[in-house]
């Protein structure tokens, strides 16, 4: 018996959790794709967020539902604006990689009062998307551990 609470074994577990235990796969999009691309592959993917690349695979960008609103409320043609003028774009772009802990991502998304990270992996000249840490993730994450069936 270690003598520990309840409590205490349930924070030593959810500080151990890794974001790449519990990330989703990432939906990404080209740079030069039109802001109604974009919306079909949200609604199609079912995703609140997309994250977006250019031609070498890596992201430049980071698309919310608010983004494509925002464009939409114009009386803009949604065909012919490219998601790389409406997005967030690097260097402002909070990221997380597959080792992080998971708490940690959780606190980004509270600080920048964001729905989703994208999860990284540097390369040589860039960052390659390996997937998507949202709020659903950690919530996810916090029913497991409630209900103990994290191994
Ligand atoms: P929604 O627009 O659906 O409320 P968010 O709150 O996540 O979604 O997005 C709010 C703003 O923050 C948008 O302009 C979006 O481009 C930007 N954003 C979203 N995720 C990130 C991120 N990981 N890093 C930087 N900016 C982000």
């Amino acid at each position: 018996f270690t003598g520990k609470t309840g409590s205490e074994l349930f924070t030593e577990k959810l500080k151990k959790f890794k974001v790449w235990e519990y990330q989703s796969l990432p939906v990404v999009v080209e740079e030069d794709v039109s802001a109604y691309d974009a919306i079909c592959a949200m609604f199609l993917e079912d995703v609140g967020t997309l994250f977006v690349t250019n031609n070498k695979s890596h992201l430049v960008g980071v698309l919310s539902r608010k983004d494509l609103l925002r464009t939409s409320i114009g009386s803009k043609d949604l065909t012919s604006v490219p998601v790389h003028m409406i997005m967030t774009r690097m260097p402002n772009i909070t990221i997380c990689e597959p080792e992080d802990l998971l708490l940690d991502a959780a606190q980004k998304l509270i600080e920048k009062q964001i729905d989703g990270l994208p999860v990284v992996n540097p390369v040589e000249d860039g960052l390659e998307v390996v997937g998507r840490l949202t709020k659903t993730n950690i919530t996810k994450a916090l029913v497991e551990l409630a209900r103990d069936q994290h191994i």
